[in-house]
């Protein structure tokens, strides 16, 4: 099973597909997650990127590809994983072709989550995570505790740095001009649909969830 989550910063990709990723024992593939990763390790990588995410910029398609190509490739992958994301452009969407192909792997069939924007601004504002396991704290869904201390993993829980109002202004624009329109590439495959992210958690994944189930066959 193949999925990529598509959608803006804040719709809910990160949440979903964790929770897709422990039932369906598939790992789920934050680009987001393994970029911060190697900012906190300061590595080659890290030290590029940093300075990019924090302007709520885009890390170089080169990178991006040369990433998920050594990840998809390690052993956990063999039966499927869920991107979330990645692709954010054209170039990425054909080079992700490319890979699979390569590979021989189905098409990946991608998921769109959608939520209005004032919602989006609102929750990304409001929005603290994890800052060693990445899971995700909201004040409505899911308020983080008042030791800011990660209850799963024992991690600090943080405010993202790109998590502020001129920066999440920046990334929804770039998400308009680079990343919107590889839904496009998505729909021409035939592997597109669109789920309504304002609801509860919990029906936006079993709308999600109904989908896999009828366009994998799985249970
Ligand atoms: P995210 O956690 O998905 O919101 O990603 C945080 C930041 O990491 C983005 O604003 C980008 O700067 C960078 N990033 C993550 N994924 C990609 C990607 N596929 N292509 C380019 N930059 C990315």
């Amino acid at each position: 099973m193949y999925l990529i989550l598509f959608g803006a910063p804040g719709v809910g990709k990160g949440t979903q597909a964790k929770n897709l990723s422990r039932k369906y024992k598939i790992p789920h593939i934050s680009t987001g997650d393994m970029l911060r990763e190697a900012i906190r390790k300061k590595t080659e990588l890290g030290k590029k990127a940093e300075d990019i995410i924090s302007r709520g910029e885009l890390v170089s398609d080169d990178i991006m590809l040369g990433l998920i190509d050594h990840r998809i490739s390690e052993d956990d992958c063999k039966n499927g994983f869920i991107l979330d994301g990645f692709p954010r452009t054209q170039a990425q969407a054909e080079g992700l072709s490319q890979l699979f192909r390569k590979k021989n792997l189905p098409d990946p069939l991608c998921i769109e989550i959608v939520v209005p924007e004032d919602i989006i601004v609102a929750r990304l504002t409001a929005r603290r995570i994890c800052e060693k396991c990445g899971m995700i704290f909201d004040p409505v869904t899911n308020p983080a505790p008042p030791d800011n201390i990660c209850p799963k993993c024992g991690g600090r829980i943080v405010q993202r740095p790109d998590d502020n109002p001129e920066t999440i202004h920046q990334r929804l624009r770039v998400y308009h001009e680079q990343t919107a329109p590889v839904r496009d590439y998505y729909r021409q495959m035939h592997r597109f649909v669109s789920v309504d992210g304002n609801k509860s958690v919990d029906e936006v994944f079993r709308e999600i969830d109904e989908i896999v189930r009828k366009t994998f066959h799985v249970q």
